[in-house]
């Protein structure tokens, strides 16, 4: 050993995943949901806790049933159909869900695709799991080349296929017939459509949660982080076959969500028209950015998240720090010369454009 600690050979040097968390007023680099949950959500989730607490010197319940049953009949108003509770799994976030299904799917001798750009963390689940990394490429407009992603699919045989829809950074969804077709060219493979973002894609774009009948090999990821309002819970889920569930429950640590946790999701869900009641207000925020900053001149990505790509920058980073002088934190993400702004409150929005007005001026 030349060195302590005795870290694995390919993880020396790393620096941790993370966006920097800094006190400012408009905070619009983690894609969250601006608006908090209401007091009566409030009330609940805490009650909901109180009764989990007199519980908690006994482990939680293994299968989380009561959370399961929950989140398919959500799934079932959220785009999919006949999904039962059998067909979904969760985990501590869509991270770990992804991660799981690494553990389950992946490993040493075997491969998991995806297309640039795209969700910085993949690259870091194959690594942890030893799985090889192959990386596809977007066309100039973000979108997939459907034949180039065939190719490398059949080429390939990768055991996953990661296509995330909306792609974060970039905002932008898969038709459904790239499901489709990528499905049937990975064969044996999994295909993971993550929809973290799902719930703020544009009208006429259908969920991948529409397909799963009709491919055994589909896993479709959602997260309660983002358009749920709940990213503090940390709670993200599956919906596919279950025999897919079964395989993840092999690799999932004993009893990894917490009573707390599962009190905390399904008194939610229980308030989930509530929760997402902002999704109309920030996809309409979204497009109206869309459209200012390509008013402004800058390049846009088009978005179905609650996200906006835009671009592009000679120095993006001297831009992304006059933001950040100016109270607004956004992140610096994504190819070269481009920064990503998360859709924030009416008020956010316009401090980011009147910082963004600055900026410019003083870059010219
Ligand atoms: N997938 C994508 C595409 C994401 O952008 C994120 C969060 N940034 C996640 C998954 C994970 O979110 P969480 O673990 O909070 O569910």
């Amino acid at each position: 050993m030349t060195s302590f600690p005795p870290i694995r050979e390919e993880l020396r040097g790393i620096e941790p995943y993370g966006a920097p968390q800094l006190d400012v007023p408009v905070q619009l680099n983690v894609n969250e949901n601006p608006y908090g949950p209401s007091p009566e959500a409030v009330a609940d989730v805490a009650a909901a806790v109180a009764t989990a607490a007199a519980t908690l010197n006994r482990y939680p319940d293994r299968e989380f049933t009561d959370l399961r049953r929950g989140l398919a009949a959500y799934l079932n108003t959220s785009g999919g159909s006949g999904i039962t509770p059998e067909m979904v799994w969760a985990a501590n976030g869509s991270n770990e869900v992804m991660l799981q299904l690494l553990q389950a799917f992946g490993g040493p001798g075997r491969s998991a695709v995806s297309f640039a750009p795209t969700y910085s963390m993949y690259p870091e689940y194959a690594r942890n799991t030893m799985t090889e990394w192959v990386t596809g490429h977007r066309a100039e407009d973000f979108s997939l080349d459907l034949d180039a992603a065939r190719r490398l699919v059949e080429e390939r045989r990768p055991s996953v296929v990661l296509l995330p829809s909306p792609n974060n950074p970039t905002g932008t969804a898969l038709p459904p017939e790239a499901v489709t077709m990528l499905c049937e060219a990975a064969g044996e493979g999994v295909v993971v459509v993550d929809e973290a973002y799902g719930e703020f894609r544009r009208s006429g774009t259908p969920s991948a949660l529409e397909l799963l009948g009709a491919h055994r090999n589909l896993v479709v990821t959602r997260t309660m982080s983002k358009a749920f309002a709940l990213a503090g819970a940390r709670l993200g889920y599956l919906a596919a076959d279950p025999a897919i569930c079964d395989a993840i429950r092999v690799v999932r640590l004993p009893y990894h969500l917490s009573a707390v946790t599962q009190a905390t999701a399904s008194a939610a869900l229980r308030h989930a028209p509530e929760l997402l009641g902002n999704v109309a207000e920030l996809r309409a925020e979204r497009d109206r950015t869309v459209s200012w900053l390509r008013e402004q001149g800058f390049t846009v990505a088009d978005s179905d998240a609650n996200f906006v790509l835009f671009g592009r920058f000679a120095d993006r980073h001297a831009v992304w720090q006059g933001l950040l002088e100016h109270g607004v934190l956004i992140r610096e993400t994504g190819p070269d010369g481009w920064l990503r702004v998360s859709i924030g409150t009416a008020d956010e929005m316009t401090a980011f454009r009147d910082a963004l007005t600055i900026v410019m001026k003083t870059e010219q």
